[in-house]
């Protein structure tokens, strides 16, 4: 648990806003747990596909994460 997962579960952070800090923090967080926040943010992403089209371009930096 991390300070992404912890403002994520309080909805203070939007996905996007959740994938920047985590590109600032990726190298403080254990690579387990990059594994983890990857995945809270592609279900996150899954789940807004259809509605939040301008998060598109979310798909291709989370790319750059799949391990
Ligand atoms: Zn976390």
């Amino acid at each position: 648990m991390c300070i992404i997962c912890i403002d994520l579960e309080k909805e203070r952070l939007s996905t996007q806003e959740a994938f920047r800090n985590l590109n600032e923090m990726y190298d403080s967080l254990e690579e387990e747990h990059v594994k983890e926040v990857v995945e809270i943010l592609f279900e996150r992403l899954h789940s807004r596909m259809n509605d939040e089209d301008e998060e598109s371009d979310l798909w291709d930096g989370l790319g750059n994460f799949i391990f």
